[in-house]
């Protein structure tokens, strides 16, 4: 992509301070964090609710960035680089991608609905790319932002564009329309997601179908709430309507395939697709309508959908072999998705050391030369320090980059695999479906076990993001981190809110903080219940102490003294009415002596804890435990040459007494996705869904017991899923006998008998499923708060004990 920018100044109305004169954009950027050295960049310094880019402006001019599209200049750097200064960095964005959009005169099919749309968008790219030149929108960059970032991927070799546009709210539709112009418009399912933003089904029908406006045509599943709205020409198929423009006869289905009769135009001709799930025949059924639309042959659509196969909307981080973590995108090889997939390897590495296995990368019409070229750029700039290339092609083409090791297949690579050579690494698996790749994947990937706990990474965000628009923004955060993350995992949320710039984690346990900085974490890190015995691993590794007793501060201070380290910082706790740990007004005399004039350590900050900040009923108490905190904490505050940072709230705190946040509040397990009162858990999203798989299935007779101690008799026959979870993975005996359920196809199956140690039944009765079918223990629904009210606990205690053999996997949208 290039562009001259002087064409447009004027029409996103910018002011100039410095020169754009001779300047070519080659690059458009957002995001500071994965951002390279790079001249030909232009950054766009957005704000959200809790972010503002223009702090980072001061950075990446030291990087090497000179142009920026900003809302106002950063102190001190007008004379630095070169701004065009705009009133909405977003909206700038949006006119420069639609500007852009408008030198291109070739097709553009535009994809909306509720459900389906990246897999309809990457199906499309398969199938049609033996006929187009494809450019579309990466994984699912569908958003305000999405949308114009990967529009700027769009160049002169390319003659069909496919592009999927979300909303959550009102009037963004039409901003997506301009951008994208599609001219053959595709509605995927109507389902209930992001229902918030609309007031009713209707008018979530009118929003969304606006993004039609200028569409020949519209093809979708024939629905007359739908297309009462459309003033296009519709294309439509059903299951049902002999009437519409294609209808669909399911055939027959027996190893996981399916085999469709389609009745178009006076023919009929069979196809068969490797699914039997009703949603994936669906997404399958649009993609076959646009082909049928772009008058593609049936037998070549018949030949071409049978190699249809499940899409990975996103990418996920697993464990590996030998400490290793794995980036698995073994599905598509574009220069696009390559450089989003560096970035995603770049915020998620544990390791240093960053390994990538790559193949042949397709990228319809664009010069082998300069194709790879552009990749080994990408690559160079990542630092990624072994290049593993897989392919013809691409072992000709990608010569210079350092460390490069090259395989003609993925056959040869597997004949010289050995895995000894992969350890403590973090690998971006990444090659074109062809090539295969899933079979190396199994092969770096840890033994599998099918109960897994999935962490959203971006709901963690979008959590923290909440409690910090509770505070001041000049307030610090410290986020709790103890118990492996509450049980979600301990390093790698620990390195996602390294990216997300909280100030400190809290950890309960030295050995905790130690493991987060050999995993390379630099965040300051407090350490709660210090034991005087690990004193000298927190020095080596650069662990604050909190200090609640005269005792432990001594001892601590007799070591800081022996190695003759200054102003070491340490966290001063006071006991206001937990009467947990911490120190008493009546120890504040010693105490205040001890710190006096002491150069050793540095009182970092002072802090105490609330006992009931989450039952509002207790006020006058919590309010009576702030007015202790100001009075004992000044008393020490007096004696001190330097002003610590002073914090009580945890995450209910936070919710509920905002105006005693003082300079840091403590964010524990609202971060995880859970609150303490209905409206709080409201404004949260999900975090970890705990899920599992169908052993077995059988059908069990009128008079049968099922598990241990025949808990459970049968009135009437019964078909029973065995799920291979248990009380030793933390799902807790009290949740079986009826008590508790889990999802399986979105229906409940209660739980029948006791549950096992590592296993439990459901009853599937009225559920159609079969072994190997998707389980969910706790997720969305059911919800592990509600978990914690059936067996009188609370959700902490549930979190916390999932057990370790259940393997983490976590992953962003
Ligand atoms: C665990 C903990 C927190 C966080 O509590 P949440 O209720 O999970 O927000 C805060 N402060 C201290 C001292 C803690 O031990």
């Amino acid at each position: 992509m290039t562009f001259d920018i002087a064409n447009i100044v004027k029409e996103i109305n910018a002011q100039i301070v410095g020169s754009f004169d001779n300047y070519i954009v080659d690059n458009i950027s957002i995001d500071s964090r994965s951002l390279h050295n790079n001249s030909g960049t232009l950054f766009f310094a957005l704000k959200g609710q809790n972010h503002d880019a223009h702090n980072y402006i001061a950075s990446l001019i030291k990087k090497g960035v000179f142009h920026f599209v900003v809302e106002y200049i950063p102190e001190h750097l007008a004379s630095k680089a070169n701004f065009l200064i705009v009133e909405n960095t977003t909206q700038a964005l949006q006119q420069i991608a639609a500007y852009y959009r408008s030198l291109f005169d070739f097709p553009f099919i535009g994809i909306t609905g509720s459900n389906g749309k990246t897999i309809v968008k990457e199906w499309l790219n398969f199938l049609l790319s033996p006929d187009y030149n494809i450019v579309r929108s990466p994984k699912s960059y569908n958003s305000q932002v999405g949308v114009p970032l990967s529009i700027f991927g769009i160049n002169e070799h390319h003659n069909l564009g496919i592009f999927e546009a979300g909303i959550s709210q009102k009037g963004e539709m039409k901003k997506l329309e301009k951008i994208i112009l599609p001219k053959i418009g595709i509605f995927t399912a109507l389902g209930n997601a992001h229902d918030d933003g609309f007031g009713s089904r209707e008018e979530k029908i009118i929003e969304k179908t606006s993004f039609f406006k200028n569409c020949e045509i519209v093809i979708l599943e024939q629905n007359s709430d739908v297309e009462k709205h459309l003033k296009n020409a519709v294309f439509n198929w059903s299951f049902d309507n002999e009437n519409a423009n294609i209808f669909v006869k399911i055939v027959n289905q027996n190893n996981g395939s399916s085999t469709l009769a389609i009745h178009f135009q006076k023919n009929t001709f069979q196809v068969t697709v490797p699914f039997t799930d009703n949603i994936a025949l669906s997404n399958a059924m649009t993609c076959i309508a646009t082909l049928l639309f772009l008058k593609i042959q049936p037998d070549v659509i018949a030949e071409r959908v049978t190699r249809l196969y499940p899409v990975e909307i996103r990418l996920q981080a697993k464990k590996g072999i030998n400490n290793c973590v794995l980036i698995d995108d073994s599905y598509s090889s574009d220069y696009q998705s390559l450089k989003m997939a560096l970035d995603f390897l770049e915020q998620q590495k544990l390791h240093q050391k960053k390994t990538i296995i790559l193949s042949d990368v397709f990228q319809g019409g664009f010069p082998l030369e300069k194709l790879y070229t552009k990749v080994a750029t990408a690559i160079q700039n990542n630092k990624i320090d072994r290049v593993i290339v897989i392919g013809e092609t691409i072992s000709k083409h990608l010569t210079d980059v350092p460390n490069l090791i090259a395989f003609q297949s993925t056959s040869e690579f597997l004949q010289q695999f050995n895995t000894q050579s992969f350890q403590n690494e973090t690998i971006l698996i990444k090659g074109a479906r062809s090539f295969n790749f899933d079979e190396i994947v199994v092969l770096l990937e840890e033994k599998k076990h099918e109960t897994v706990l999935e962490i959203n990474l971006d709901a963690i965000s979008y959590n923290l993001n909440f409690y910090k628009s509770k505070l001041n923004p000049a307030t610090k955060v410290m986020v709790m981190v103890k118990a492996f993350g509450y049980g979600n995992g301990g390093y790698e949320i620990a390195k996602l809110l390294e990216h997300n710039k909280v100030d400190y984690l809290g950890v309960a346990f030295a050995d905790e903080g130690v493991e987060l900085r050999k995993a390379g974490i630099t965040l300051p890190i407090i350490v709660l219940n210090p034991e005087n015995s690990s004193f000298n691993a927190m020095m080596a590794y650069d662990l604050e102490p909190e200090i609640y007793s005269i005792t432990g501060l001594r001892a601590f201070l007799q070591l800081a003294q022996q190695k003759n380290v200054s102003s070491y910082p340490i966290h001063i706790k006071l006991d206001t009415g937990m009467h947990r740990l911490g120190f008493e007004a009546k120890h504040l005399d010693e105490l205040c002596e001890l710190l006096h004039h002491n150069n050793f350590i540095e009182v970092k900050s002072i802090f105490s804890h609330l006992a009931a900040s989450d039952d509002t009923s207790f006020d006058n108490f919590t309010k009576l435990q702030f007015e202790r905190f100001t009075e004992n904490s000044n008393r020490i505050i007096e004696v001190l040459k330097n002003k610590p940072i002073r914090h009580i709230l945890n995450t209910s705190g936070i919710f509920n007494y905002p105006e005693y946040q003082l300079e840091m509040a403590r964010l524990g397990i609202g971060l995880y996705g859970i609150g303490n009162s209905e409206i709080e858990n409201q404004k949260l999203q999900n975090v970890s869904t705990l899920k599992s798989v169908i052993s077995q299935i059988r059908i069990v007779e009128p008079g049968e017991s099922i598990g241990y101690s025949r808990k459970y008799l049968l009135k009437k026959q019964l078909k029973v899923a065995t799920i291979p979870v248990g009380y030793a993975d933390g799902i807790r005996r009290g949740w079986g006998n009826e008590k508790g359920y889990v999802l399986i196809h979105n229906q409940k199956a209660a739980i029948l008998g006791n549950i096992c140690m590592d296993m439990l039944m459901v009853d599937v009765t009225s559920i159609e499923c079969q072994p190997s079918d998707e389980v969910i223990i706790f997720g969305d629904s059911p919800n592990v708060i509600e978990i914690a009210k059936t067996m009188n606990t609370i959700p902490y205690e549930i979190l916390t004990g999932i057990s370790q053999r259940v393997k983490r996997v976590f992953f962003k949208n």
